[in-house]
């Protein structure tokens, strides 16, 4: 997978912008994405198969900022999207409604509204109910929805608990078995049609035979509705495909993935789908931070930043690791410290017990690997206005975000 930030003349770039050159004219906290990797993975999908026509949605959860998503729609990409306010963000990045897929368990009937005035391809459908009520809300503008069921092929990943979703006694999904029969209900719907089935079996997962698992499971699904007369044409298999969080990390590669996928697929006549998010864009972002203090309390040693978990959660949220390197490294011994944020929590930190290049209060890190679900899940808490953030493109780089203002954080607000 393309990352897009090294070291030259000793000094961190993305691309072929200085780091210290965005700090410089942006300030910090900020987040900065290499649209030259965000490009290169999501094409590594794209073409990663001559023998199996595939189409790529780009699961805006993981990073769904308007630039990000522009950048991807003007080469043709499609959309999975969660929530009437992410199909919103869609239609605004100039993305193609009828490339764009609805997942999730909790669609309201005014979000199903929205989508199918919009247009789009697929509803991933996750329970009898939804079924039901896509059906009603589409006889009532006299169209046929397109569906799709989500099922959950009951296989097991090791990732992190939080984000397993392909077992039986998770929230997702219809069981493959009992999907059977809705599937020869939703077929008789005046305002559906069948055309999928759809999976997703988690998020982070290494292990590619997992996917080749749930796509053998779901192939046999799709014979057994062949014999019950209803014909699949499209399989979406979901996202979830992990990344390396330490440099030295190996993981499975986006061509590895898709030539195990298209090695079950060939010759079937059927087009596979998928919902890529972390790994399009979780390696291509780093979150760039100013060092406010260095601080010694017994034994401990700490490096304090101006970024906070506000802007940045996942250490606390997930336990996850991520590198944090000096953007202009120093010479000397390095040095063992926790690196953590300004707010008022224990769980703000980025790293504990780190051995980093020495640090002086002024100088620049960056925290490596936050271009998925970093920006999405920060919030305002202790009322710091969120992070600007950063598109660069060679040597240039375009402000897609502005840093929000003590104004913003009061929006809306009012005093009785
Ligand atoms: C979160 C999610 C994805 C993307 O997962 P990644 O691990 O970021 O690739 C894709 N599809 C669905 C339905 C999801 O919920």
């Amino acid at each position: 997978m393309v990352r897009g930030f090294e070291y030259k003349r000793g000094q961190l770039h993305c691309e072929d912008l200085p780091l210290a050159e965005v700090a410089g004219r942006v300030g910090t906290p900020c987040y900065l994405y290499s649209a030259s990797a965000i490009v290169g993975n999501y094409e590594a999908y794209a073409q990663a198969c001559a023998r199996v026509p595939v189409s790529v949605h780009y699961s805006l959860k993981a990073n769904s900022s308007l630039g990000v998503l522009g950048l991807l729609a003007r080469r043709g990409a499609g959309f999975d999207i969660v929530s009437g306010g992410e199909l919103f963000r869609v239609l605004q990045a100039g993305g193609d409604p009828e490339r764009i897929v609805f997942s999730g368990v909790g669609k309201t009937s005014d979000e199903i509204d929205y989508a199918l005035g919009a247009g789009i391809a697929l509803f991933n459908c996750e329970s009898d109910a939804e079924v039901e009520l896509v059906n009603r809300r589409a006889c009532k503008r006299r169209l046929r929805a397109p569906i799709a069921l989500r099922v959950n092929p009951d296989v097991s990943v090791e990732t992190h608990p939080f984000i397993a979703t392909g077992l039986r006694e998770h929230k997702f999904g219809i069981d493959i078995v009992e999907a059977e029969e809705l599937y020869c209900r939703a077929a008789r719907m005046e305002g559906l049609v069948v055309k999928g089935v759809s999976c997703h079996i988690g998020s982070q997962i290494f292990d590619i035979q997992a996917f080749v698992e749930a796509l053998r499971k779901i192939l046999a699904l799709v014979e057994r509705l062949h014999g019950r007369g209803i014909s699949i044409r499209h399989l979406d298999l979901g996202g979830g495909l992990g990344v390396g969080y330490r440099r030295e990390d190996a993981s499975p590669t986006i061509d590895d993935y898709m030539q195990a996928l298209s090695r079950e697929l060939a010759g079937r006549g059927l087009h596979l789908m998928v919902e890529p998010g972390r790994s399009i864009v979780a390696q291509a972002g780093v979150l760039l931070a100013t060092v406010l203090y260095r601080k010694r309390s017994g034994a401990k040693e700490f490096v304090i930043l101006d970024a906070a978990m506000n802007d940045l959660i996942r250490p606390a949220l997930y336990e996850s690791y991520h590198d944090i390197i000096a953007v202009k490294p120093n010479q000397g011994p390095p040095v063992k410290a926790d690196i953590v944020g300004p707010v008022c929590e224990t769980g703000d930190f980025f790293a504990r017990d780190r051995e980093i290049t020495p640090v002086a209060p002024g100088d620049l890190v960056a925290v490596c690997t936050v271009g998925a679900y970093g920006f999405v899940l920060s919030s305002n808490y202790n009322s710091r206005p969120r992070a600007a953030e950063v598109l660069v493109d060679g040597a240039g780089f375009t402000v897609i975000r502005d840093r929000e203002t003590y104004a913003d954080l009061i929006r809306g607000e009012r005093t009785v």
